[in-house]
């Protein structure tokens, strides 16, 4: 029986969800026993005429972005976004939150004019994702369990819950207690409350939860000396497009 067909494009990003798959080490051979890879710009020449699962990094941010990823789409059996860029905008759509015109004087200088710029979509804004790998960078353990499942025929599990439940269960001392502020009760879960467990704080960078408590974590801040406008400005870090809607 042939390997499914997989392939990995990027978009606006600093590539580094892609990188991080170059990184995966030992599991690197034993996902090339599974899967035939058929592009991958970072990795390798070859071109294919139809993938059986898409990996796309990056956020929609120029018109040819359009033209490629339903391309791409029309393609792919599966397509996965790949890391916060991909899925909810990530870092690159702070830049909606400015005139479109300064932000390409900023960039771009006199050269402006040369650079087709529009405002910053996640994937799913232009074509139908099938499933999200979230992350800045992407969880490599839930890349592998995503891959894994697919190639197995079954539906990944996806995280709709906030990060403070797993910083619970690595019985974690709360940051919070410690002074600074955390992104942790309005995040999504999955990465395994890693920054808090390492002493940081948690600045979400895996996107909103879905069923938000907002009287709820506001009031938490609010005990703990921050505001509800210092919450919404750092979490825009990442989710600038959700907080905008
Ligand atoms: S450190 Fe952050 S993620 Fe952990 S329990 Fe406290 S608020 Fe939640
Ligand atoms: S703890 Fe927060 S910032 Fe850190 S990886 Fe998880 S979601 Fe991202």
């Amino acid at each position: 029986m042939s390997k499914p067909k997989v392939a990995f494009f990027d978009f606006t990003s600093c590539e580094g969800c892609q990188l991080n798959k170059l990184n995966l080490e030992n599991d690197l051979l034993a996902l090339l026993e599974l899967v035939d890879i058929v592009e991958f710009r970072e990795a390798m020449d070859d071109k294919a005429d139809y993938y059986d699962i898409a990996f796309i990094e990056g956020s929609i941010s120029t018109p040819s972005c359009i033209e490629r990823i339903h391309t791409i789409r029309r393609k792919a059996k599966v397509l996965v976004a790949l890391g916060a860029c991909a899925v909810q905008g990530g870092v690159n759509a702070m830049k909606n939150l400015h005139p479109a015109e300064w932000v390409k004087e900023e960039v771009y200088g006199d050269d402006k004019y040369l650079f087709p710029s529009m405002p910053v979509q996640p994937v799913s804004a232009v074509v139908k994702v099938d499933y999200e790998i979230r992350g800045c960078p992407m969880s490599t353990p839930e890349f592998l369990h995503v891959l894994k499942s697919l190639v197995l025929g079954r539906k990944p599990e996806a995280f709709d819950q906030a990060v403070c439940v797993e910083c619970k269960l690595k019985e974690n001392e709360c940051v919070l207690d410690k002074g600074m502020f955390c992104l942790g009760p309005v995040t999504r879960s999955g990465c395994d409350a890693i920054c808090p467990t390492f002493g940081q704080y948690c600045t979400g960078c895996r996107g909103v939860v879905s069923n938000v408590n907002e009287s709820g974590a506001v009031e938490m801040l609010k005990r703990h000396g921050f505001s509800a406008k210092e919450a919404i400005k750092r979490i825009q870090m990442f989710n600038a497009i959700e907080i905008d809607n």
